[in-house]
């Protein structure tokens, strides 16, 4: 199936800077809870669980945007915000790190 690819990349960053995920977002599919921005420019796009080390992994942007187109929605999120949200139909909350 042919995908549409969006020109405007939603994101400053480019579509191949790495960003975390976790095993259960990539593998399991659970739906993404918890997106931050880090003073350091690192994203995270996370499920709502706890995480360790090994369960973490990196992608590009771009494939976040695969496995959830939504996540444009967020690409404003400023360095150190973070915004979660308690289920996939719950509105996102936006707070500060
Ligand atoms: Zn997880």
């Amino acid at each position: 199936m042919k995908k549409i690819m969006k020109k405007h990349f939603p994101f400053a960053d480019k579509p191949n800077t790495a960003c975390f995920t976790c095993s259960h977002v990539l593998e399991e599919h659970k739906p993404i809870l918890y997106v931050s921005h880090d003073d350091d420019g690192y994203w995270s796009f996370l499920c709502g669980g706890s995480h360790t080390e090994k369960d973490l992994r990196l992608v590009a942007l771009a494939e976040i945007l695969d496995i959830d187109g939504s996540m444009a929605d967020l690409a404003g999120l400023d360095y150190g915000q973070y915004a979660e949200a308690e289920d996939a139909q719950s509105n996102w909350v936006v707070g500060r790190e």
